[in-house]
């Protein structure tokens, strides 16, 4: 997607600072980090928003998952916890239509969220 600024990061377009890669992700820091760890976990492949994923998707959801559970025991905050999250669509928050798993760690989170 020429216009989509995660897609430009996965060409390398658009510095960032990438954690980890492999064929199918790509998780990098926030530029704007919430918590002491806020990276996002994203497919290379172009998709807008959680309500554009299909069955197709099952697996690369499952593995994006298990990523950012991979990054969480690495940095040390798995027992203690941390907060996954996927805003979907403006009115939850989503800024950059290219899917992203937000991984919060390294402090206490309150609930409900805002
Ligand atoms: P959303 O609000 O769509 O769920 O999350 C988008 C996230 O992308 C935000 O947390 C924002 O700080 C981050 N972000 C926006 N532009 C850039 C960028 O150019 N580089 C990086 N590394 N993060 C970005
Ligand atoms: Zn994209």
């Amino acid at each position: 997607m020429a216009d989509c600024l995660f897609c430009k990061v996965v060409a390398r377009e658009i510095p960032a600072r990438i954690v980890y890669e492999d064929e199918e992700l790509l998780v990098f820091e926030d530029i704007r980090p919430q918590a002491p760890t806020h990276v996002l976990i994203i497919p290379k492949a172009h998709v807008a928003t959680v309500n554009d994923l299909d069955p197709s998707h099952d697996s690369l959801v499952g593995t994006i998952t298990r990523r950012a559970a991979s990054v969480a025991r690495e940095r040390g905050f798995a027992e203690q916890g941390y907060r996954l999250v996927w805003n979907c669509n403006a009115g939850a928050g989503q800024t950059v239509f290219h899917i992203h798993l937000h991984l919060l760690g390294g402090r206490t989170f309150s609930w409900p969220p805002g």
